[in-house]
């Protein structure tokens, strides 16, 4: 059954087609037998276009026969049996048919298959997407012979791919729009695949053009991005990383990164988003300097110190490599700080700084870490000649005369060293070693260092037990009192005594007050020490009062410490109330030292106990700087020579100074007493230049309760022998 071109209304109007059409139908050669069983082809059409999909169409050119299988009808939504070519082309949507016309018409001039996609317009109205395709065979002449093709709805298929396209589209524009970088990067070649605009804004900032850049040229932090690169390639997400670039001005730039791995155009990409965090680290950096640094040098804070001497310690037990930590003290500070006034104080603080950054490496640290206290972490130094070296170079620095404000000041300063890993410890131990050498450089004059040594480890080593076990000592009873006598100067009779703390180290035996009390007085435990001794005496002074025994007044020590913590007079008004022991029982004893320090607070109490009948004797007298007008505003009583003129009386100087000491002691109308007397050369002279009381070695030294009774009450019987004679 033949069917023609369509004479009306060709759609395909090539004259080639034509022709060849023409040509076709009269040409009886065309072998037919293809067309045999039509039914059998058509049958298997069906069932191959309803599983794929798809509809068909055939045209016989020789017999100009077309046919249409039900799908494809279907897909065009006509009724089945259409017969034309032409009917096709008419179901063309009209904005896509001419260049559809012009695709088969091509396809057919070049015998090639075509393939389109294109719309069609139902005969309701619906417009939809089909995809057709079609092929022209010819015979052994290569004429035309059959032309066939397959029409397939792809509506669907197009609109999923238009949605996607919008949605990829809402995306772009979104991250095109964001107000952060965003940089999609292939991490297999590390090239940029996208860049936003703020990431092309910010590679401006950078001076790096964003289009010939990889991954590398932009991360100036080559560590950080290999370590952000292999935890995306390896999870598929990043921590947060934080990159420091510099902008082309030279600032610098932080970026905090936060990756993922996204499909791009078909690979695994890394989605870079980068965050301007500048702003906020360079307040974190604000805040911990102002954290660690002094204020007025710049240099570290103590704080920091602490830290650096922590973190070098940790250094130089990995690598054997030790370290010195120097303490210096500038010698002269006080009195240009007092006399010049704080400006220059401040501004010689500031060169000295600078004097000691000097001389460091930038790997040393340098902190002030008090008024004019400076520390030093010497890093790399052999302990012997590196660091005397150093030492005698900061020495020598300081000791240059500082010009400020037009002003020459002089200062200097004296170092105090220890060394790790031969000193060990602790940042706070390996400090306290340096200040107990600079002290002991102080010790040996102005503008000397001082290492600590072996020496010194074992005073402080030493030092650290006593001070342990004297907590234990205060708390137990191995704290007691002993007493000695103080004779009358003509009589040479026991008329008064002085108590005197003593301490039984269960390991060490007896240890010397002038060990503890100095311990005792810096920890503070002498407040406790004292009370021990004001009960352990006041108790004794009731028992003598109730045994009738005469034993003169008692003298107690007191110690600066405990009048500074301004709790004596509870403490003595306590114990005498305890035993009921009168007031003028007891005698106080405070140093000259008490009188110069804190003042107002030990002048009231000491005159509270003054008033309350309780004698003061100014102990030591002669050593510190005690003027006239303190002992009247002290309240003394009493003064006690100090030992050192008493046994240097042989010496004229000694013995002029005793009698100006004595002559000045009874114009204020004072008692005074000799301490330390251990000869009798001492003993008379002393009573001739008209001391009252003696008190020493040659007449007793300090013994027990049971033996200081024992001699008060043999003389009250010599007292009562003589009264009966
Ligand atoms: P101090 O108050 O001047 O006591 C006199 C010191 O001289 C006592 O030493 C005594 O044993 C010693 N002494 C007495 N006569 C002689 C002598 O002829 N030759 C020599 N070489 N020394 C003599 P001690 O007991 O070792 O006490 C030393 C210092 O410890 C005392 O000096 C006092 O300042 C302090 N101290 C002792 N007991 C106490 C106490 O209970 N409280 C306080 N706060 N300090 C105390
Ligand atoms: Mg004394
Ligand atoms: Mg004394």
């Amino acid at each position: 059954m033949g069917r023609r071109l369509p004479r009306r209304k060709k759609l395909i109007k090539t004259a080639a087609l034509r022709a060849r059409a023409r040509t076709v139908t009269h040409d009886q050669t065309v072998d037919e037998s293809i067309f045999d069983d039509v039914a059998f082809a058509k049958a298997g059409l069906e069932l191959a276009e309803r599983q794929a999909g798809y509809g068909a169409w055939f045209w016989s050119l020789p017999t100009n026969s077309f046919y249409m299988t039900p799908n494809a009808c279907a897909v065009l939504g006509v009724e089945e049996g259409i017969s034309e070519f032409d009917s096709i082309m008419a179901a063309i949507h009209e904005d896509d048919r001419e260049e559809v016309t012009n695709k088969v018409r091509l396809h057919l001039d070049s015998r090639e298959n075509y393939d389109l996609a294109c719309r069609i317009r139902r005969p309701d109205g619906e417009v939809r997407w089909i995809r057709a395709r079609g092929h022209v065979s010819t015979d052994a002449a290569g004429e035309p012979v059959m032309f066939a093709g397959s029409i397939e709805d792809t509506t669907y298929q197009v609109e999923t791919l238009n949605e996607l396209q919008r949605s990829e589209m809402r995306f772009r524009s979104l991250i095109d729009s964001a107000p952060f970088p965003v940089v999609i990067t292939r991490p297999s070649d590390k090239t940029l695949r996208y860049v936003n605009q703020r990431a092309v804004e910010l590679l401006d900032e950078l001076g790096k053009p964003a289009d010939t850049l990889s991954v590398p040229d932009l991360m100036a932090d080559k560590a950080t991005y290999e370590k952000l690169r292999e935890q995306l390639l390896t999870k598929g997400t990043s921590d947060n990383f934080e990159l420091a670039l510099r902008r082309s001005d030279g600032t610098p730039l932080w970026l905090l990164i936060k990756g993922l791995i996204i499909d791009y155009e078909g690979e695994p990409c890394a989605y870079l988003i980068l965050l301007d965090v500048t702003e906020r680290r360079e307040l974190e950096q604000q805040l911990r300097t102002q954290a660690t640094s002094d204020p007025l040098t710049g240099v570290a804070n103590r704080t920091e110190l602490l830290s650096q001497l922590e973190f070098a310690i940790s250094v130089s037990n990995r690598t054997d490599e030790g370290f010195a930590l120097l303490l210096l003290d500038l010698d002269n500070f006080k009195m240009v700080n007092d006399t010049r006034g704080h400006s220059v104080g401040d501004k010689l603080l500031v060169e000295t700084s600078n004097r000691l950054n000097s001389l460091l490496r930038t790997t040393d640290t340098v902190a002030r870490i008090g008024g004019d206290e400076f520390a030093i972490i010497a890093r790399h130094l052999d302990k012997t000649r590196g660091v005397t070296v150093l030492a005698q170079k900061i020495i020598d620095s300081l000791a240059a005369p500082f010009e400020i404000d037009g002003l020459t000041a002089n200062v200097g300063c004296s170092i105090g060293i220890a060394h790790y890993p031969w000193d060990k410890g602790d940042p706070e131990l390996l400090m306290q070693h340096a200040d107990l050498a600079l002290y002991r450089a102080k010790d040996e004059g102005r503008g000397c260092f001082h290492m600590f040594d072996e020496e010194l480890s074992h005073a402080v080593h030493e030092r650290m037990d006593l001070e342990r076990d004297l907590r234990v000592a205060v708390e137990t009873d191995q704290l007691f009192v002993m007493y000695q006598p103080r004779f009358d100067a003509e009589t040479r009779e026991p008329v008064a005594g002085e108590a005197l703390a003593r301490w039984k180290h269960p390991e060490k035996g007896l240890v010397s007050p002038g060990i503890f009390i100095p311990i005792a007085e810096e920890t503070g435990l002498v407040i406790d020490l004292g009370r021990v001794v004001l009960d352990q005496v006041v108790s004794d002074i009731a028992r003598w009062r109730e045994l009738g025994l005469d034993v003169g007044p008692m003298s107690v020590n007191i110690s600066p410490v405990h009048l500074a913590a301004g709790c004596v007079l509870e403490d003595v008004f306590g114990a005498l109330k305890k035993y009921n022991v009168p007031a003028k029982c007891l005698q106080v004893e405070v140093t000259e030292s008490t009188m110069i320090t804190d003042e107002e607070s030990a002048s009231s109490q000491i005159k509270a106990l003054a008033d309350a009948g309780i004698h003061i004797l100014i102990d030591d007298f002669g050593t510190g700087y005690s003027s006239l007008s303190y002992l009247h505003r002290f309240h003394a009583h009493e003064l006690k020579i100090d030992r050192s003129f008493v046994s240097n009386v042989a010496e004229a100087t000694s013995a002029i100074l005793a009698r100006q000491i004595v002559s000045i002691g009874k114009s204020l109308d004072l008692k005074i007493v000799a301490e330390g007397v251990e000869t009798d050369a001492q003993a008379d002279f002393m009573t001739a230049i008209g001391c009252d009381e003696l008190q020493g070695f040659l007449l007793s030294k300090p013994i027990e309760r049971p033996a200081f009774e024992e001699l008060m009450r043999s003389k009250a019987e010599r007292v009562a022998a003589v009264a009966k004679a």
